[in-house]
Order: structure tokens, then sequence, then C-alpha cells
């Protein structure tokens, strides 16, 4: 029954989730670079962290155009990021610098520090400091008085001491979006095939994530595939900082074509779909953990490893490292966090369709795993431990349908989750100009490059 095994990588479709995207996304910190080095599927695409941040990007060739989108200036709170008045000292991380070597840079002493820290919850977020960052001091008469943490080109987080103590604010700045376009086809490998069109790695994987459930980009790929893509581009007055989301695009292999379009439902929701409104990507992962082997396989009539009986192992053992991030393979709410039993740690989530699923063995669950959250396909919903009856840190995870558990490996999964019938006006009112915009780049490339130079747009 393996080959329900889907297509597309796993690791890939992990990805697929919103959550995951935003942290491939620029204005993301780099927390997480980890998924981003997990995530090659892609022969020759081996990508370190977000180096394509700080790189700018190669002018593309002529087959590329920048579309200005109506720039929606949603009441955008006018900040200035740098008002560093006479007496603010701005100071950049250094490598290995610490808050206490910056503090004492600045005059300060760990006293500031210990202040900061009991006032303002925001202050956790400055044991974060990374090289490069800026970080401004307001000092007077000896004493800490405001704190500018310049945590990237849209993010700060700004103190102030008043007779209260400290109070933070985080400041979000909202970028300028345009569109992009790139085009490219393969030649060697779609890592430099995205190369040559002038794509940011990141963006590449993406791409390849998001039709990674229809082509396998390790075997499947020829030369003389090729692909497009719409993409957002990221502004701060008028200085180009990044990229966002993909919003379209197209990928050609061996002759058969596929198109997706990204569409954020009525909740909020967002994912890729077909022009038809049927969903890029299956309901379900196939497993929690990206590339965790396998230690102990669903099996009714098991010995068990730390009870020595004969006892039902009722889902499948994944072995990872203690703290390895665990996902939830399908969107839906959570039903159970907490302790339970053998089980340990555990959460439990109950999707659509009758389906549950369940995690145990947790060292920790993520942030906000409470009953009723509600948590996307590829969420990291807990980290991999030994809580409960288990012999080392390892993931058991559970599938239920109607009741009834099944092998998670074999079980079939749900199709695609397509658009809502009441959804689908709405989705094609939404969607249909962006797929228009994608094929009248195909159709008439000159015009569109011509268009954009005279600047008429
Ligand atoms: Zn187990």
């Amino acid at each position: 029954m393996l080959e329900h095994v889907p297509r597309g990588h796993l690791a890939a479709a992990a990805l697929v989730s919103t959550g995951l995207i935003a942290a491939l996304s620029i204005t993301d910190d780099a927390k997480r670079p980890s998924v981003i080095t997990q995530s090659t599927n892609i022969p020759g695409l081996e990508i370190q962290g977000i180096e394509t941040q700080a790189t700018p990007i190669a002018i593309p060739p002529v087959e590329s155009i920048i579309q200005e989108v109506a720039a929606k200036p949603e009441k955008t709170v006018v900040i200035t990021p740098e008002p560093v008045g006479p007496q603010w000292k701005e100071f950049t991380v250094q490598n290995g610098d610490n808050l206490s070597i910056l503090f004492k840079r600045a005059g300060l002493n760990d006293r500031a520090i210990y202040e900061l820290f009991s006032d303002a919850k925001e202050a956790k977020d400055l044991r974060h400091i990374r090289p490069g960052q800026k970080m401004s001091f307001l000092v007077e008469d000896g004493r800490l008085t405001g704190l500018k943490y310049i945590i990237s080109e849209l993010d700060s987080l700004t103190f102030e001491r008043s007779s209260k103590g400290f109070s933070g604010k985080q400041i979000t700045l909202k970028p300028d979006v345009k569109y992009a376009f790139r085009q490219g086809t393969i030649d060697s490998s779609l890592y430099m095939a995205g190369k040559r069109a002038g794509m940011p790695s990141p963006l590449t994987m993406e791409m390849a994530n998001i039709f990674g459930w229809d082509i396998d980009f390790a075997l499947d790929i020829q030369k003389g595939d090729s692909f497009k893509v719409m993409y957002e581009e990221q502004f701060l007055k008028g200085k180009k900082i990044g990229f966002g989301k993909v919003i379209a695009a197209e990928f050609t292999n061996g002759g058969k074509t596929f198109k997706a379009v990204r569409y954020t439902d009525k909740d909020g929701h967002s994912a890729y779909y077909t022009p038809d409104g049927r969903g890029m990507h299956k309901a379900f992962l196939r497993t929690p953990i990206e590339f965790a082997r396998i230690s102990s396989h669903f099996n009714l009539a098991r010995k068990h490893p730390v009870l020595h009986i004969i006892r039902a192992h009722k889902g499948t053992d994944y072995a990872a490292a203690r703290g390895t991030p665990i996902r939830a393979t399908g969107n839906g709410k959570v039903s159970f966090a907490g302790r339970k039993g053998g089980y340990g740690n555990t959460v439990i989530i109950q999707h659509g369709q009758g389906i549950q699923t369940l995690y145990g063995h947790m060292n920790a669950f993520a942030k906000g795993m409470r009953s009723g959250a509600r948590v996307s396909q590829g969420d990291v919903i807990g980290y991999v431990g030994s809580t409960g009856l288990a012999s080392g840190p390892h993931l058991h995870y559970e599938f239920h349908v109607n009741g009834q558990v099944r092998n998670p490996v074999t079980v079939p999964l749900p199709k695609a989750i397509g658009i809502d019938k009441a959804e689908l006006a709405r989705f094609n009112e939404t969607t249909r100009p962006l797929i228009a915009k994608l094929d009248q780049f195909k159709s008439n490339n000159r015009l569109a490059v011509a268009k954009n130079n005279s600047n008429d747009n």
C-alpha cells in the first residue's frame, strides 16, 4: 500500500503551510533557518540560511518584468524608523555580543537590563539579538530612559521609561507590495534555472513546494521543463527590501502544465489552488516529522518495548532527536493538549471528515496548544520527547477515521481540499485576474517588457 505515499515530497509539502512560507519570507527573522536548510529536495539546491536576504537580487534578463499592483496604503501608521535624536546612541550588534556587552558599550550596567526585563514583557525578544542589527540607547543622567531595537527593515521594538517603569512597543511597518514576474527553462537543474531567471533561492524552493504534490523535483525534472512565477516584492520608501508570497505560478514538466494560484479564504486561511479551485495538496501530510526514521510500525499484536507484554501498537513511531518540531498533518482544531497516561504529553487534533490525529510523548507543546486552538497543516504543535511510556525520544503518531485506528503509513489520505462551493464565486473573482496576468505575461513578453520600460503602468 506504499503507493499511497504522495508523489510530492512530504518535506516539501510540509513547507507549504502558510506559517512556514512566512518563515521563508524575508520579513521574518532567521529564527528558523533550519527549515530552509532542510527543505531542499531539488538536486543541486543547497541553501544555507536566508542569505539572499542580504544579497541584492541581480537585474533579471529581458524576460522578467515588474508590474506595479494597485498599492494599498491601508491606513499605514507613519512611523519614522530612525528619529535618533542628539542623545540617542546607536550601536550595531557585533559577532559575540550579548546584551550585557552592548549595554556596557552604551555606558550602562546590568541593572538597566534587569529593569527592562522585569517591567516590559516585550524585553524577552532582546534575547534574540543578531549581528548586524541595531540598538539605540537614550541615556539621561546615567539612566536608561529609552531603547530602540531594530529587528529588521520592517520590525522594531521600542522601550520607554515612565514613572511606572519601562513599557515596550512592537512596531511593524507595512511594505509597499509590487508584483514581480520571473520565468525560466531548465537546462541542468531547477536551482540553476531559478538563478538565471533572477529568482532568490528561497523563492525557487517555495515554487517547488507549491508543485511538490504533482511533480517529483528529485526524479521527474527534465531538460526543457519551464516555469513562470508571479510573486510579491516588498518595498520600503522605494527601496526593495525583500519578497513575499508567490501569487500565481505555472510549471511545465514533460509537456504537462500545472498551474497554481494563491487564495485567502473568508476565514483568512491561505493556500494554493488550481485555477478551477482544487487544492494543490492533499488534506494530510503523510508524516508529522520531516526526514524521520520509522522506529516502530503500526502493529496490533506487538510486544511493548517497555511493558514487555503483547500490546497493540496503534500508531507509527518516528525516531528523532529530542526537541525536533512536530507538525500538524492536516488543518483542524485541537481537541486535547496535555498529559495522557502512557502517551505522556499529547496533542489530539480533530480534522474534518471524521479524522483525528494523535501525537504522543512530546517533550514540550508549541505555544498556544490548548483545546479549541485552530491549527493548519504544517504548523508546529510540539517537540519530540520521551514523556509517558517511552524508551527514548520519539513521536508516537496515530490516525483515526470515524473512531477506528488506522495505519498512518498506509491509510489512503483524503484528496485535496477544494474551494467550498459557497465560496467559488469569490474565489473566481479574486483569482481570475491573477491567472490572466500570468497568462498575459506568457503570451506576450515583449509587449509586457515594453510596457514596463515606458513606465506607463
Ligand atoms: Zn508508539
